[in-house]
């Protein structure tokens, strides 16, 4: 168990160990506070039962004493018939009815004379009776004055409370009744001292006191058990909810782990990715760094890839890709680390190396290794590949800058005819930053109008001007005039092609409808990359074109090169099958070289094949080239086809190619493209 899972289970048992605890702390501070309101209840109910009781037995015994004393008196003055005598009988008579004349809570009465103020007439306490007391001084009162002022104020009965010493000699609050009895001029009192209410409500007290200590007894041993019993839950479920956590932690580990290695390793070949890669190499950079060592980066692309893919599909790529990793693996160390990079890339990033000589041992081997013939399903396949090369720390101590070093020196590899390596050299990385350079120049070169059209004359057999081929140039500010040869390929990288293409066929209309209001009417062929056009799109633009300029679609011609077609035929036949509805014909350019597939060809809408500059060249010197001209015209003609004979320099191969059948011209023999008032002077006005 680790530390994280210990401190939940912790956690687990602490939290209901507080809760039982947080509640019974609530429920006896519940409890206290309403024992405590029943209590002050209690007390209030008590002091007011008491004191009503209080003061109905007082007055119950004055009234009581008052009927004694008037039927003493009067039975007295009956005897003796002199008030005076039946006085002084009376006032001796008291003791023997009222020393017993008592009640609980030590009730008595006593009797205080109005005339001679201060002299108690009767007291339970005969002594009393012996001295004057009109000045007893208590606590400040003087009580019997107290009384006896009270006593005439309302002779008919009331209350006096005043401080008087209990029966056990104690000063205590004391309340009396007194009412005067006439005849005799005395006042009757009776009271009670109210500590009897304190003894009561101490005593209520107690009861309440005992009751909360007995609540709190039981709550204290009923919160002790359930919190032993809660505990021994707690552990068990605590035990059983670490466990889930332990799964849970295993779980959440195997799913790091499995994304861990999907970031970390390639999923078809196996090896490390990109970001592996980087890992992998801060490890090698380490200890390179430490021992003062080098390595190398080798970068390796395989040729034509993308056409293998394209034309036979993922999943023979995908096996290919497998069989190449498995390979690339075989022939270096356990150390070094091999990468799939992306696509067709792979990366070899070396442990170390000796010398400029080993590194080119190793990259002669793969090359070869990767050329063996590659076989799926009983069909052989074979690859070639370009590879470039950097090395670390001389080129750059940063694993991207190296990367994008080692690109730069296989694309040089690439460039120089494929299947070779290069080794980086700042040349190179020039080179690559320049192309990089033109490539962000040409996405603004339309809206900077630094685009222009020529157009190179297409003549027919008779001699007559049939057209244009409408050739795009690029004024550079900084380079002059870049041929279509260099930037195309960049446009096509910079994903601007499509507009490129459009372009030039807005401009071509335009100057046709210019030379028409001259009486012009050239047949003009434009040139489009159909493998990078989307489906549905081009052909939607172009339609609006011809729209727009309200354009006869038969003065316009396409040309796709044959290899551009068959770099994704399915794409293809749909695209131009859409242009050739909209009544626009379609050339074949470059025809001949393109390893074309018949079966393709005849789904093609094609008008004319246009057979590449190549084969013409060398004619006559170069007799194979001119048997396959030859036949490139007849394969024309046998499939209803025109053709044209592009690259005609001179009279012999011009001669050559009529001689054989050949539709149309086009060349320097003529003339090379010129822009449009050239081409307006010299071939449309002679025409
Ligand atoms: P392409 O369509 O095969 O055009 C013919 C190329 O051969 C032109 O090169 C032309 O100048 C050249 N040429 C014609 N006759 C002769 C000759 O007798 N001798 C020699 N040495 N060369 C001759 P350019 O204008 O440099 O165009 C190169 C390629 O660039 C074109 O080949 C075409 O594939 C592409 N391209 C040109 N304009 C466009 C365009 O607007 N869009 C697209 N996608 N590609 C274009
Ligand atoms: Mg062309
Ligand atoms: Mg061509």
């Amino acid at each position: 168990m680790n530390l994280k899972e210990k401190n939940i289970s912790k956690l687990i048992m602490f939290l209901p160990i507080v809760s039982v605890i947080i509640t019974s702390l609530l429920i006896i501070s519940v409890a206290i506070f309403s024992i405590n309101q029943t209590f002050e209840k209690q007390k209030q109910e008590i002091t007011k039962k008491f004191m009503q009781n209080l003061k109905s037995t007082t007055k119950e015994k004055v009234n009581l004493a008052y009927v004694i004393v008037d039927a003493l008196y009067k039975e007295n003055l009956k005897i003796y018939k002199d008030r005076e005598k039946a006085k002084n009988v009376t006032f001796k008579n008291f003791p023997i009815f009222f020393d017993n004349f008592r009640w609980p809570k030590k009730g008595y009465i006593f009797m205080f004379s109005i005339k001679n103020k201060g002299v108690t007439v009767y007291h339970i306490n005969h002594k009393f009776m012996k001295i004057n007391r009109w000045n007893l001084v208590r606590h400040g009162q003087k009580i019997i004055q107290m009384i006896t002022n009270a006593a005439i104020k309302h002779p008919d009965g009331t209350y006096v409370k005043y401080l008087a010493y209990n029966p056990d000699g104690k000063p205590q609050d004391k309340i009396s009744y007194v009412k005067v009895y006439k005849p005799l001029d005395i006042l009757i009192g009776a009271g009670v001292y109210l500590n009897y209410l304190d003894k009561d409500l101490l005593q209520l007290q107690k009861q309440a006191n005992e009751l909360l200590n007995n609540l709190i007894k039981k709550f204290i041993i009923i919160s002790f058990i359930s919190l032993i019993l809660f505990s021994i839950i707690v552990f068990f479920l605590s035990k059983e909810a670490q466990q889930l956590f332990v799964r849970y932690e295993n779980e959440i580990q195997k799913e790091k782990n499995k994304f861990k290695k999907k970031a970390y390793f390639d999923n078809l070949t196996g090896l490390y990715t990109r970001y592996g890669a980087k890992k992998e190499f801060a490890k090698i950079k380490k200890e390179l760094d430490a021992n003062n060592k080098k390595t190398a980066i080798l970068f390796i692309d395989l040729d034509h890839f993308k056409e293998i893919n394209d034309s036979l599909g993922h999943k023979v790529g995908d096996e290919i890709l497998k069989v190449i990793a498995g390979r690339l693996k075989k022939c270096v160390t356990i150390k070094d680390k091999v990468v799939r990079f992306g696509g067709d890339e792979f990366i070899i990033i070396l442990n170390e190396i000796k010398d400029e000589k080993e590194i080119k041992e190793l990259v002669e081997k793969i090359l070869l290794v990767i050329k063996f013939a590659i076989n799926i399903d009983n069909v052989n396949f074979y690859v070639s590949a370009s590879i470039g090369i950097t090395i670390y720390p001389d080129d750059s101590n940063d694993f991207e800058t190296l990367i994008r070093f080692a690109d730069s020196a296989m694309y040089e590899a690439k460039e120089r005819g494929k299947d070779r390596y290069m080794f980086f050299k700042k040349e190179i990385g020039k080179a690559v930053d320049d192309k990089l350079k033109l490539k962000t120049e040409i996405r603004k070169a339309i809206e900077k109008d630094e685009f222009e059209i020529y157009f190179q004359p297409q003549i027919d057999k008779n001699e007559k001007v049939y057209g244009a081929e409408v050739l795009i140039r690029w004024n550079n500010p900084e380079k002059g005039i870049i041929s279509p040869f260099h930037f195309i390929p960049l446009a096509i990288e910079a994903g601007i092609i499509d507009k490129i293409d459009l372009w030039v066929i807005e401009e071509a209309i335009k100057q046709h409808i210019k030379w028409q209001e001259k009486g012009y009417y050239p047949i003009l062929s434009c040139n489009i990359t159909v493998y990078q056009l989307e489906k549905g799109i081009f052909a939607d633009n172009l339609k609006k074109l011809l729209h727009k300029y309200n354009f006869d679609a038969k003065y316009l011609n396409i040309e796709v090169t044959e290899e551009g077609v068959m770099k994704n035929p399915e794409l293809s036949i749909k695209i131009l099958n859409e242009v050739n509805d909209l009544g626009v014909k379609i050339n074949i350019d470059d025809f001949g070289t393109g390893y074309s597939s018949f079966a393709y060809l005849k789904k093609l809408p094609v008008n004319k094949l246009k057979i590449d500059r190549e084969f013409i060249k060398d004619i006559p010197d170069d007799k194979d080239d001119e048997v396959i001209t030859k036949s490139l015209i007849s394969l024309a003609k046998n499939m209803n086809l025109q053709s044209v004979a592009e690259g005609v320099e001179n009279q012999e191969q011009l001669d050559f190619v009529l001689s054989n059948g050949c539709d149309y011209i086009q060349g320097y023999f003529y003339s090379p493209p010129i822009p449009a008032s050239e081409f307006e002077e010299k071939f449309l006005k002679s025409n």
